[in-house]
């Protein structure tokens, strides 16, 4: 009888918020799963439960020296994703996103591995056009606060296409649109887990500007859903979607169309949380803040057969329990 052995993934970034999603999901696929991270924003409490499994193993790594080992798939998440963590260290971020790409496409390189990259609706930057397409390029500013991460993933863009192009790596990306849930870290600073905190411990619930700009929010299960049905494409399926729809490489957004404006969703938190006593206060917008944002799928639902199941409110209500958890 034939001996099956589990397929291995390395997952960069698994200490974080989505590192530690996808790691949990190849798991209980029967992966085995190599975890790499730095420890620089994530945490090892987001996979602690993980340790227990004969096919997880956790690697203090960083991303941007180089890294061996075979592997059938690579799911790079590495670099700090929240604005205040990555303008905290700029340099840093842009290393993560530029050296760690360069590492783990040329692992793929050298063991043929096929890999999936986590690029951002970031690259569209403050969009002109909306909702966004992929083949829009962007609205991004080279050399302000924002850009060291920006610019970090537009340079681990063209990586990625050059490699394929080049020497043939089997590489692929998602363009994520800001998304939530479970395991986000509680002073993480993006919108959600910070008005989810402020309203549990009955703070001011900060609204940057005057809170119309807009975010399209995605629940991380929706995202894992895409990210896996993506990775199980046969190299031939993907590269006929980008011949043709001319995309000189594999890109997808993936988000949750549903638009709200910051407003909105400080309401919506203060209604699920109603015997919070915060009050909304009004800050100045930071540097660069985008508008709008709003993904257009139709990509992503022609090529995957997948949309987001998980509305707003669901999905709010779920990350609240997890972090009512937290301050228990
Ligand atoms: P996160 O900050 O929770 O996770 C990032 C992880 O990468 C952390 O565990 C951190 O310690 C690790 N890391 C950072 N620099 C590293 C380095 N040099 N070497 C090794 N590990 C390093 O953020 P997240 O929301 O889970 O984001 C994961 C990925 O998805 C990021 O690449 C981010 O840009 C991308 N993304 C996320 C969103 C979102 O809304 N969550 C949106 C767009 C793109
Ligand atoms: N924001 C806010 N209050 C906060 C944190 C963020 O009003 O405490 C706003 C921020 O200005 C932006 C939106 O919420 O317009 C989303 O911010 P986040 O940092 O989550 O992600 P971004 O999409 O800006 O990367």
């Amino acid at each position: 009888m034939e001996l099956k052995l589990p397929k291995k993934a390395l997952v960069t970034g698994a200490a974080g918020f989505l590192g530690s999603h996808i790691c949990r999901r190849l798991l209980a696929e029967g992966y085995e799963v190599t975890a790499l991270d730095n420890l620089f924003t994530g945490t090892k409490d987001n996979i602690l439960d993980l340790m227990d499994s004969k096919r997880f193993s956790f690697v203090l790594h960083d991303v941007t020296q180089p890294f061996w080992g075979r592997f059938d798939e690579i799911y790079n998440l590495a670099c700090p994703a929240s604005p205040i963590h990555y303008q905290h260290n700029p340099v840093e971020t842009l290393k993560s996103s530029v050296l760690g790409i360069m590492n783990m496409l040329d692992l793929a390189l050298k063991t043929k591995a096929k890999l999936l990259h986590t690029s951002t609706s970031e690259v569209y930057g403050d969009p002109l056009v909306h909702p966004q397409v992929e083949s829009y390029w962007g609205n991004v500013n080279t050399i302000g606060v924002r850009s060291c991460y920006d610019e970090g993933k537009r340079c681990a863009e063209t990586l990625l296409a050059d490699y394929r192009r080049e020497f043939g790596v089997d590489a692929r990306m998602v363009r994520i649109f800001n998304t939530y849930g479970p395991n986000m870290h509680p002073k993480d600073g993006r919108v959600i887990s910070n008005f989810i905190m402020q309203a549990l411990a009955n703070e001011d619930i900060t609204l940057f500007g005057d809170g119309m700009q807009t975010r399209s929010f995605q629940y991380c299960d929706d995202l894992m859903d895409a990210m896996r049905r993506y990775m199980g494409l046969p190299r031939d399926v993907v590269d006929g979607f980008c011949a043709r729809h001319g995309l000189g490489a594999p890109v997808i957004n993936t988000g949750n169309p549903g638009e709200y404006t910051i407003r909105e969703l400080a309401e919506e938190t203060l209604r699920q949380i109603p015997e919070s006593t915060s009050k909304i206060v009004y800050r100045p917008i930071p540097a660069d803040d985008p508008k709008r944002r709003k993904p257009d799928i139709t990509l992503a639902k022609e090529l995957l057969g997948w949309e987001p199941k998980v509305p707003l409110k669901d999905g709010l209500a779920k990350t609240i329990t997890y972090f009512k958890g937290l301050v228990k």
